[in-house]
C-alpha cells in the first residue's frame, strides 16, 4: 500500500509486487509514479524526461574550459 504524492488515494501495492525504480501510475489522477522504495512502498512523482525543466541561471558563469580528456580505460 502506498500514497500518491499527488492527490494522495491509496494505491494498491503490495512490496513483493513491485521492484524499486519501477514505474506506476496512479489509478486516481493517472500520474506516473516511480517506487523508490518497497518496504514500506514509497511513491515518488516519476520525472518527465520531456518536461525536463532548464535551470537558466542568468548569472552562469561557465567559461572554464573543462578539457576532460583522461583515459579512463573502464572495459
Ligand atoms: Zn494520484
Amino acid at each position: 500500500m502506498a500514497h500518491c504524492p499527488e492527490c494522495e488515494a491509496l494505491i494498491d501495492l503490495d512490496n513483493d509486487e513491485v521492484a524499486e525504480g519501477e514505474l506506476v501510475s496512479c489509478p486516481e489522477c493517472s500520474v506516473d509514479l516511480e517506487v523508490i522504495s518497497t518496504n514500506p512502498v514509497e511513491l515518488r512523482l516519476a520525472e518527465d524526461e520531456e518536461l525536463e525543466e532548464d535551470e537558466d541561471d542568468e548569472d552562469e558563469e561557465d567559461l572554464l574550459d573543462e578539457d576532460d580528456e583522461d583515459d579512463d580505460d573502464d572495459e
